[in-house]
């Protein structure tokens, strides 16, 4: 009777060790190829602070990290323009 307690739990051991692996290649799978922090930066045309290119803030050519700081560059930018 040991011994055949031995061997089942030898083969759930086993069995859950197997389940657990391909949990785990499941959980791999399901994750993006790259995270959030990983992407692609670019840095603000205002202020330089770099932020996720999916969070960036465009305006032609320009990338900002706000709409906020959008309409500041472009606010000093046309008052740069009219002086000249
Ligand atoms: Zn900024």
């Amino acid at each position: 009777m040991g011994l055949l307690r031995l061997i089942l739990l030898i083969v759930l051991g086993a069995l859950l060790h197997r389940l657990w692996k391909r949990w785990r290649a499941q959980q791999a799978a399901r994750r993006p190829p790259a995270s959030r922090d990983q992407g692609h930066m670019l840095a603000c045309a205002h202020c330089g602070m770099y932020v996720p290119e999916q969070d960036a803030v465009r305006d032609g050519t320009q990338v900002f990290c706000s709409v906020a700081h959008r309409n500041e560059y472009l606010n000093k930018h046309r008052a740069a323009q009219r002086k000249t």
